[in-house]
């Protein structure tokens, strides 16, 4: 297998280890952030990755977009998605002619803000399982099986694309070229719309929200009013399989609190937009109501304007 040069734009938690695995297994990755914590301490010790292979610190390059000039094989988007748009704009130089660009990013909508920057014959998207922590700069966790699920945009084949996969593969992100990785995206939309916006108004862990009747119960209506609008979009989503994924969630990931929450509490911007805000756009074109979802939509816009 060749080494791909391989740019991370946004290398927070996602972005750190998808970066550094990746870099450990070979490929000339450059991480690009623009935080100034990040960018001291990778820079200052390396990038400390603790996962179920253990603890180790890697050096690798992080730059700031300005001082980044490599144009890559691949460009992978791991801003949140709100910031996806201003860190494009600031790192359009680097997308070469033969540049393609991934987002793993969770949400709706990534597709297309990719599409503003190349043409659609260059971007994938996908669906990643992977869970990762940031707990200090340069310092991310991540641990569990995962699976990662990608696809062109415009569902082609692509020998570029399966050579990202089988990078992701070996370096220990187990992950396949998929034709339904759009399935896969809208049932982790209905998981993430449930969990997040549930857990981000009622300040609950998913433990919290799973020990109350009331909160599973929403769980499940919420993921069902979205899997709906997936259906009227055309996708053959498994309500068994996202209802299944929420009650493991709601049973195993006691303390957990989604990043909605995380954000909230530390009055920072949500992903809400991405998540219920296009759920309910998608939902009006289509007709249909989405109550619980709409309902959760402007509580968390709320929330985020107290912060202010
Ligand atoms: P994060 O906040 O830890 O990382 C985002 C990084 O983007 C930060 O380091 C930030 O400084 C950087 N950034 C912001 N603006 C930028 C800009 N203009 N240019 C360059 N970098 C910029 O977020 P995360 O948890 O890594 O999540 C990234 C994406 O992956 C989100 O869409 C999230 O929903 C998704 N996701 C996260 C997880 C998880 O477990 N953390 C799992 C699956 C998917």
């Amino acid at each position: 297998m060749s080494a791909l040069r391989i740019s991370i734009l946004g290398a927070g938690a996602m972005g750190s280890l998808f970066g550094g695995l990746l870099a450990e297994a070979g490929h000339a990755v450059e991480l690009i952030d623009v935080n100034p914590a990040q960018i001291a301490a990778v820079r200052e010790h390396g990038l400390l990755i603790r996962n179920d292979a253990g603890e180790r610190r890697l050096k690798l390059p992080i730059l700031r977009p300005e001082e980044a000039r490599t144009q890559p094989d691949w460009l992978i988007v791991f801003t949140k998605a709100m910031h996806t748009q201003g860190a494009l704009a600031a790192a359009r130089h680097l997308i070469g002619p033969q540049t393609r660009l991934l987002s793993l990013q969770n949400g709706l909508g990534n597709a297309e803000k990719l599409m503003a920057f190349a043409d659609a014959s260059r971007i994938a998207i996908g669906m990643t399982t992977v869970p990762a922590d940031l707990v200090a700069p340069g310092e991310v966790h991540s641990h569990g099986q995962s699976k990662t699920r990608v696809v062109m945009v415009n569902g082609g084949e692509n020998a570029a694309l399966a050579a990202l996969a089988v990078a992701l593969d070996t370096a220990g992100l187990p992950c396949a070229v998929d034709p339904d990785a759009v399935v896969a995206i809208w049932e982790k939309v209905a998981f993430n719309v449930a969990l997040n916006s549930l857990c981000a108004v009622t300040q609950r862990t998913v433990g919290g929200l799973g020990a109350a009747a009331e909160g599973r119960e929403l769980a499940h209506a919420v993921a069902g009013e979205v899997l709906a609008v997936a259906q009227a979009e055309g996708l053959a989503v498994s309500p068994e399989r996202t209802h299944a994924t929420i009650d493991h969630a709601l049973d195993h990931h006691g303390e957990h609190k989604p990043s909605m929450l995380q954000d909230l509490l530390a009055k920072r911007p949500t992903e809400i937009e991405t998540l219920n805000g296009a759920v309910v756009r998608a939902a009006e074109a289509h007709g249909i109501e989405v109550p619980r979802a709409t309902m959760l939509y402007a509580l968390v816009k709320m929330a985020e304007q107290d912060m202010r």
